[in-house]
């Protein structure tokens, strides 16, 4: 019972609350449209309303001014002036005396002057101020007099003239744009309607297919829409997101397989070991002392190649410190040139020119980074080899050059480019004996980007390897 309130619930908020771009477009449009339609309709009306007013009053001014003009010259004594017509048609004129008696009138039918002063009202803003207005039979008149005296006895002439026909105009003119309008805003609706629901499929299609995108199916990618706007950039920016969910996905997935893989051989030794010493190791002194070198050996490989792992899984969570401070470069060299003649007795290690220079550098890290090279050097170069080393600082100072060079077995040009990848190895069976992992060169990448030091290689088969790191110095 609860549910199915709850799930109603769900279902109004839904229908209340999930709307439409579409919807929301067109009805944003429509509102401004049917705003812009009445406005312009409003205006339109009052516009033509007044130009009416106007036209009216230009009638009756002209028709003024040739009445009044005609009286002062003297023309208008004659009664020929009134016959011929002395105002413009449409306006009507009548001489009235002081008792109010129509002594002149150039149309009898037109109503009375008391009738049309029954029906004034106040003159509307718009109207000449200097006229009065009346309302009568529907329809508007306009009503302008003027005093004058002629022997000795004064008169009053009205002018009259009707706008009635116009407002009969402006009626049905209003009556035509409130159907436009409405006409205009229902079809501007539909129109709208069809017009953003076609403009916005990109986007419904966009939804669907993202929704049908799950971790199992990354291949999944969107039709990008032909014409070039935002949707289309919407929609290649997507994938071009997949692409590197997909990648980073895989190359986890890869990461962890590898992984696991480099683990089982030094176990599966362990074991194989172990379950010999448990056998004959009680026993036989030589199997005892076998055993427990090689599963020590083992362990430490393995514990290496974990060290190697937990510091990319930290390079890649960005929980790697970097302590950089001034590091005196010819020293650290020197340094670990030292040590690594030290430990290596198979192979000649020598350290050749070594310029003075100050780097900016976790000091742990870059002697890290030069190990990486130089126990691949001894690695990769048969016993009696020579590796040597060498670092020259660019002329502007700004730039110390390292070279570690061997003349060992050497990488051939096929695989030059991928040996910085993650567990990649040139010869497997082979680096199987020298206990390689090819983590190695994929750490050095990375210590070498927090530090921009650019890594350059050159390697022939049979002839040796060269590396040269480009070191940023500290210039003051
Ligand atoms: P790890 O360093 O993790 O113990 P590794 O030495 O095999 O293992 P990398 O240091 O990443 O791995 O090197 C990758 C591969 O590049 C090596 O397996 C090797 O085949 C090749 N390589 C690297 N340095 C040299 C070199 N100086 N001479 C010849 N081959 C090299
Ligand atoms: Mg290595």
């Amino acid at each position: 019972m609860l549910s199915a309130t709850n799930s109603r619930l769900a279902r109004w908020i839904d229908r209340y609350f999930y709307v439409r771009i579409s919807t929301k477009i067109t009805v944003m449009y429509a509102a401004i449209l049917f705003f812009v339609l009445i406005l312009s309709t409003a205006i339109l009306g009052i516009g033509a309303y007044i130009y009416f007013y106007r036209q009216a009053e230009v009638d009756l001014n002209r028709s003024i001014y040739h009445v009044m003009s005609n009286i002062e010259s003297g023309n208008a004594a004659e009664a020929k002036f009134w016959f011929e017509g002395p105002v413009i048609p449409g306006v009507i004129v009548r001489v009235t005396d002081s008792a109010g008696r129509v002594v002149l009138d150039t149309d009898a039918h037109f109503p009375s002057i008391e009738t049309i002063e029954a029906g004034r009202v106040t003159t509307p803003i718009w109207a000449d101020p200097g006229m009065e207005v009346s309302d009568f039979q529907g329809g508007a008149v306009y009503h302008a007099r003027r005093n004058i005296e002629y022997d000795g006895i004064r008169y009053q002439i009205h002018f009259l003239r009707t706008i009635t026909t116009e407002k009969d105009f402006f009626n049905s003119l209003q009556r035509l744009l409130f159907y436009t309008v409405a006409g205009c805003f229902v079809l501007a609706l539909l129109a709208g309607h069809f017009i953003s629901r076609r403009i916005l499929k990109p986007i419904r299609e966009i939804t669907w297919t993202a929704r049908s995108i799950e971790v199992e199916r990354l291949g999944r990618r969107l039709d990008i829409p032909r014409a070039r706007d935002e949707l289309s950039e919407l929609a290649r920016t997507f994938n071009r997101m997949l692409d590197r969910l997909q990648e980073g996905f895989r190359q986890e997935q890869r990461f962890v397989s590898d992984a696991s893989h480099e683990l089982r051989t030094p176990l599966t030794v362990i074991l194989g070991y172990s379950d010999m010493l448990s056998r004959w190791g009680r026993e036989d002194k030589n199997i005892l002392d076998e055993g427990i070198t090689a599963i020590r050996s083992e362990a430490e490989n393995m514990q290496q190649l974990i060290e190697k792992l937990l510091f990319l899984a930290r390079a890649d969570q960005k929980r790697q410190a970097v302590n950089k401070e001034a590091v005196e470069f010819s020293e650290l060299l020197a340094d670990t040139m030292e040590k690594m003649q030290t430990v290596t007795t198979s192979h000649e290690v020598t350290l050749g020119r070594n310029d003075h220079a100050v780097v900016s550098a976790d000091p742990v890290l870059l002697r890290q980074l030069l190990r990486i090279f130089l126990e691949n050097s001894v690695k990769y170069t048969p016993p009696g080899g020579h590796i040597h080393a060498y670092s020259i600082l660019s002329d502007d100072g700004k730039t110390i050059t390292v070279t570690l060079t061997d003349n060992g077995i050497g990488i051939a040009p096929e695989h030059q480019a991928r040996i910085f990848d993650r567990f990649y190895r040139v010869d497997s069976s082979r680096t199987k004996e020298t206990g390689g992992s090819g983590l190695g060169l994929s750490i050095a990448r990375w210590i070498a980007e927090r530090h921009d030091i650019k890594i350059a290689l050159r390697s022939a088969v049979d002839e040796g390897t060269t590396i040269t790191l480009s070191i940023p110095t500290i210039t003051e």
